[in-house]
């Protein structure tokens, strides 16, 4: 493996391609500006605005690890999985996220339904074109629409309202369990790494459970620095880590530029004693 030393790394960010706000080269520019040199754009369940960076690699300001998030579950639990280094060309993935853009279709015609019907709001799914741009359709669409429409002051409570479960805009996501999304990150050739795995509202025991799942399954590395995450979490999600063999990513989550405290770059410093993931990859500089 060749020497490879980069100054800011940030392996999570999304686009309009799913639910960021900016284009996939705005976010490239602000990504370069803060002086990020090494990034991964990680779209929920679609590689498109990767692909479209992609056609003129050598006009980048960075290097770009081509990836996704993939949304998966996990005993009933929403579980993102980030795909890192993924193949673009690969058929098994491709048609991997093909059915997830079915099922984020399927899904958002019931919340569409659930808007009109029952929210009365008019138009929904041309209003829904402003906020997504690419094909896939996310929940934090409608929540904006939500906060659009005056019925919720912001995005927190919008989905604490109307789009939790049991909620009168509630819809059962039907995600693939993560052993499957590993499955085909892994025929892609990429590394297969838990996303922000202190947000989902486990007890640590619960937390152990998974990570023990996921590493099983393929599972190859876990995220460990990112906004909010707290120094005491770190060194407990370092100490799994290391039991598993796992390697640690970072990221920022950054889907606007609003959310001043998940900026791109942002990111807390990864824990000492645990191997980065990008250094598993041969960037060919
Ligand atoms: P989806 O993958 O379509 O179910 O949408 C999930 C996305 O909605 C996440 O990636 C977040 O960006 C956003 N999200 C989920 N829960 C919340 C919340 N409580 N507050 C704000 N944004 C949320
Ligand atoms: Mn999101
Ligand atoms: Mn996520
Ligand atoms: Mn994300």
């Amino acid at each position: 493996m060749q020497e490879q030393n980069y100054n800011k790394v940030d392996l999570h960010c999304h686009s309009h391609f799913s639910d960021g706000s900016l284009s996939p080269e705005q976010l490239i520019s602000r990504a370069s500006a803060n002086g990020v040199d090494l990034l991964a754009v990680t779209d929920h369940d679609t590689i498109d605005g990767v692909k479209l960076l992609l056609k003129q690699p050598s006009n980048l300001p960075l290097t770009l690890i081509p990836a996704a998030e993939i949304s998966s579950s996990w005993e009933n639990k929403d579980i993102h999985i980030v795909a890192l280094g993924v193949d673009i060309n690969n058929k098994i993935f491709s048609e991997f996220l093909k059915q997830q853009l079915r099922k984020r279709q399927q899904r958002g015609l019931l919340l569409i339904d659930k808007f009109e019907n029952r929210l009365k709001i008019k138009e929904v799914a041309k209003k829904l074109k402003v906020y997504a741009k690419g094909e896939i359709i996310c929940r934090s669409h409608f929540a904006q629409l939500l906060v659009d429409e005056g019925l919720a002051v912001d995005f927190r409570r919008a989905f604490e309202r109307f789009l939790a479960k049991g909620k009168i805009a509630a819809v059962n996501s039907e995600w693939p369990d993560i052993q499957h999304s590993i499955k085909a990150i892994i025929a892609a050739g990429g590394i297969a790494t838990l996303a922000h795995p202190t947000r989902y509202k486990l007890s640590n025991s619960r937390l152990y459970e998974l990570i023990e799942y996921f590493s099983r399954v393929g599972g190859r590395a876990i995220e460990m620095a990112y906004p909010g995450i707290k120094p005491q979490q770190q060194r407990q999600l370092a100490r799994v880590a290391k039991e598993f063999g796992l390697f640690a990513s970072k990221g920022s989550d950054f889907h606007h530029p609003q959310q001043v405290w998940a900026d791109l770059g942002k990111v807390p410093s990864l824990p000492v004693d645990i191997e980065p993931v990008w250094e598993q990859f041969d960037f060919n500089k």
